[in-house]
């Protein structure tokens, strides 16, 4: 899950399903809550109440690792970095933002250069972001504008929403961003309509505005692979999708992830001359080759790898492969958000930034790919990819500056 922000309290939803024994191991599965990590000291006592070998469940599970593994520190981005992927200002949010100034004191720290804001907003609150963020630290951000969802149903939303691209670039943004809005929550006729594809054709006057004005599109379609599967014991993110039931495009009548990823790549076809960063490696981090056999088919599409590290580590030779063939079209980024916990894979912060720069910088083995004391994403660990400088400068900010026609760092 990323970018919707979710409510901090969730009912606790035990699942019946959810138990199940592991013979041998004394353990037993269970439905993880928000809330669940909170009782963990109380329940230590109740598993030494319980005994030896007793049944355990899963949101008790903490393995320490024995592995007597290196764990090198890096501090600071070999090179200046470019996060392409942040949402510095919320909208919809009843929390604050967070003071510019603060977030730079912490970019300066960990060599952030610049942080590229995907959910700038439209109108005059695109005008409000530019002004808080984007005017007072040249350089340091940039922002970018979203289609207005909303009125997509209106008469005449294609030629408007076209020509409102070009104003939300007069009033200074970057490129536009698309949520998952688009494919899994946008319907015609009111919550119980049809869902409106990706490829439909009234967006098609925005994706050559965009090419037109040489405006990046950020896209976002589609999510985790095991969030399009059943919530049972054989999805691997089990207990993050007991926690958030709502985060499943599982049943009802969401299409498969397949069949929106081929709506994406249709959008991708149709509109050569614009460029495109499919965020999250490409909402197919599960399948790097099929990720591959896209950007083979595209040269106007990049990917960048927020909230995908755990995904990208845990296979580091295939990963490692994947960012020496396609060294120019890989953009970093973090998904960033600088409020909030329930996310911790996306919690700004000096410790996000150094995982991604182990996992990139080093070849450090089996670490945690989130700042968190159980894996949010999936309960395994990562390997660092060892890059070398020339891919590393390319990843951290070149290929980001060239998609963004900007020069950001040195000078
Ligand atoms: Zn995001």
């Amino acid at each position: 899950m990323t970018d919707e922000g979710a409510p901090a309290q969730r009912p606790v939803r035990w699942s019946r399903r959810g138990w199940l024994s592991a013979a041998g191991a004394g353990l037993m599965g269970s439905a993880v809550t928000g809330d669940a990590r909170a009782r963990r000291v109380g329940s230590e006592n109740e598993q030494a109440a319980r005994g030896q070998g007793a049944p355990l469940p899963l949101a008790e599970f903490a393995p320490k690792s024995m592995l007597h593994a290196n764990e090198t520190r890096i501090a600071r981005a070999r090179f200046p970095v470019v996060d392409f992927h942040t949402h510095v200002s919320r909208r919809r949010a009843q929390r604050p933002a967070v003071p510019a100034a603060e977030l730079v004191k912490t970019m300066d720290v960990v060599n952030v250069r610049t942080m590229v804001n995907l959910t700038g907003g439209t109108g005059d609150e695109l005008a409000a972001t530019i002004a808080t963020f984007d005017r007072p630290f040249p350089r340091r951000f940039l922002s970018m504008t979203e289609p207005a969802w909303g009125r997509a149903g209106e008469a005449g939303y294609a030629a408007w929403q076209a020509d409102e691209i070009a104003r939300a670039k007069a009033t200074g943004a970057v490129g536009v961003k698309i949520l998952k809005t688009l494919g899994l929550f946008l319907r015609d006729g009111g919550p119980r309509g049809t869902l409106v594809r990706v490829d439909d054709a009234r967006f098609d006057p925005m994706w050559d505005a965009c090419g037109r004005l040489d405006l990046p599109v950020a896209i976002h379609v589609g999510d985790p692979e095991a969030f399009f599967t059943p919530i049972d014991r054989f999805n691997e993110r089990y207990e993050e999708l007991s926690a958030h039931p709502d985060w499943s495009f599982h049943g009802r009548d969401f299409p498969p992830l397949a069949e929106i990823l081929s709506a994406r790549d249709r959008v991708f076809a149709r509109h050569p001359r614009t460029t495109f960063v499919a965020l999250h490696v490409g909402h197919w981090a599960e399948n790097l080759e099929a990720v591959g056999r896209m950007l083979d088919r595209f040269s106007n599409v990049h990917v960048e790898i927020g909230a995908r590290v755990g995904e990208l580590g845990r296979q580091p030779r295939a990963s490692r492969r994947f960012f020496e063939k396609y060294q120019d079209r890989v953009l970093f980024g973090t998904d960033a958000i600088p409020l909030g916990t329930e996310t911790p894979q996306q919690v700004f912060g000096e410790d996000l930034y150094r995982i991604y720069y182990r996992f990139l910088e080093t070849e450090d083995e089996y670490f945690d790919y989130a700042p968190a004391p159980v894996p949010p994403q999936g309960r395994w660990r990562i390997y660092g990819l060892g890059l070398p400088d020339q891919i590393l400068r390319k990843v951290y900010h070149q290929n980001a500056e060239r998609v963004l026609g900007t020069k950001l760092v040195g000078g």
